[in-house]
């Protein structure tokens, strides 16, 4: 697989990116919006205004629906945005193997807890309650094991895409900067206070992604991503 097959044109990517986007409506029935016109997205970067770049800079998935910050931003750059989706659909994909809402607490967790400081109100029945005020804390930016764990797979899913994209070998030691920043900055509430077994995790993912053949999803996206422009426009064929 020559590099100039695997790199492509802006508009092959546009079709394999589109040829993503149909995946994850056959598997998830995934919706795609943009932040630039949400009112919804701008009420949630108000609230998650220790975000830097939440409206411009981030892709946002709640359950099925994923949204960018601006559809011109796509259709520019689809290389970076087939990656991007890519890691949101393995979220997505992660979410399956739990019951309910088993992923969104996992996921929210230990922060989830902070409304159960309500129960407080109770005090007029007895003034026990007021301990639950203590829940408040967990308003504070705690390690969030479970969130690093999900955003382990997201960011192996990431770096693997970009390997397969540029036609070079998945290698953990160039697990660039800026997603170890992702794990011990403010994007996500600091989930990760140590990088080093965050790291052997994206490793160890990535790793799985790349052998696993039998993972579906995992390796439709390496077909749509190396397969050449000719697999993306079967796909959207629906061959
Ligand atoms: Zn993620």
């Amino acid at each position: 697989m020559g590099d100039g097959y695997t790199l492509g044109s802006v508009g092959e990517w546009n079709d394999r990116f589109d040829a993503l986007v149909r995946l994850g409506k056959e598997r998830f029935g995934l919706e795609v919006r943009y932040k630039e016109s949400s009112g919804f997205m701008r009420f949630l970067g108000w609230i998650l205004f220790f975000v830097e770049g939440f409206m411009d800079q981030y892709t946002t998935t709640i359950g099925r629906r994923v949204w960018f910050p601006t559809r011109d931003e796509v259709v520019r750059l689809p290389r970076k945005h087939f990656r991007i989706l890519a890691h949101e659909l393995i979220h997505m994909e992660r979410s399956r193997g739990f019951r309910g809402i088993g992923y969104t607490i996992r996921y929210l967790f230990p922060q989830i807890l902070a409304p159960l400081a309500l129960l407080s109100l109770l005090a007029f029945v007895s003034q026990w309650w007021l301990f639950c005020l203590l829940f408040l804390t967990a308003l504070l930016p705690w390690p969030a094991p479970g969130r690093a764990d999900e955003e382990a797979w997201g960011y192996a899913m990431t770096t693997v895409v970009e390997s397969w994209q540029y036609g070079r070998p998945w290698d953990g030691k160039t697990i660039p900067p800026w997603i170890q920043a992702q794990f011990d900055g403010w994007s996500y509430y600091r989930m990760a206070w140590e990088w080093e077994p965050v790291r052997g995790k994206i490793e160890r993912y990535a790793g799985k992604m790349e052998a696993d053949t039998t993972w579906t999803m995992v390796h439709t996206i390496r077909l749509i991503a190396q397969g050449g422009p000719e697999f993306a426009r079967q796909m959207l064929r629906g061959v």
